[in-house]
């Protein structure tokens, strides 16, 4: 795989997290996660994490100027010879415009958009079994009924918690945020011949390999 600029896109719960960590470790790239960036934020309780906190745990986004501004502050850290992963960013058109502004400006520009495509009732039951890793922030599923309790990262042993974002209503609230927000930023990426939907049905590995084989 090339390194190149790639944006990733996709409802909540559709693995896009998952995939970018596999993605990040075969690319030499600048990896950027506005929800990695806000959480990290929140724990450290500056400033932004206490006011994007208050949109986050209802599901709603952070306001569009506060987010651009902290996406721009980390695009800064791009070096000439690495490429960049976008994942959460961005989560609508607003964004969208304004990323292809700071590029413009840095001459740079996206080479794919990978849409990470689930149907919704997968969704639903995939955020609500999902808990994150509070050390290295990798998403994983565990399924009380089925047993499987482990409370310890399957990668780096970190403790699991369960995101406040990810109760049923805040859940409800992303799905119907991104319907209505970011759907809109497909069409946008389709029209620029930039959109590549991936199928995410399937397990990590099988999803990673259709990840790969667009990015061929
Ligand atoms: P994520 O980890 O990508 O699911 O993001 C978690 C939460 O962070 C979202 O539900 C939003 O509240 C906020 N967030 C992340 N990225 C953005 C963005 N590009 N624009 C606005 N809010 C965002």
């Amino acid at each position: 795989m090339d390194t190149s600029n790639i944006i990733l896109v996709g409802p909540p719960g559709a693995g896009k997290g998952t995939q970018a960590i596999m993605l990040r470790e075969k690319l030499d790239a600048l990896y950027i996660s506005t929800g990695d960036l806000f959480r990290s934020h929140l724990s450290n309780e500056t400033d932004l994490g206490k006011e994007a906190q208050k949109y986050m745990s209802a599901g709603e986004l952070v306001p569009d100027a506060l987010t651009i501004n902290m996406l721009s502050q980390e695009l800064e850290k791009k070096s000439d010879d690495h490429g960049f992963i976008l994942d959460g960013f961005p989560r609508n058109v607003v964004q969208a415009d304004a990323l292809s502004e700071l590029l413009d400006r840095k001459d740079l520009s996206i080479d794919v958009v990978l849409f990470f495509n689930v149907p919704n009732d997968e969704l639903v039951r995939r955020l609500s079994t999902r808990y994150t890793c509070k050390v290295c922030q990798a998403p994983q599923n565990i399924n009380q009924s089925e047993g499987n309790v482990t409370s310890k990262c399957n990668l780096c042993e970190g403790e699991l918690y369960q995101r406040n974002d990810d109760a049923p209503e805040a859940i409800k609230r992303r799905l119907d945020v991104y319907d209505q927000e970011t759907k809109p930023i497909l069409n946008y990426y389709e029209e620029q011949n930039l959109l590549t939907e991936i199928n995410s049905v399937g397990s990590v590995e099988e999803v990673f390999t259709r990840v790969e084989g667009a990015l061929q």
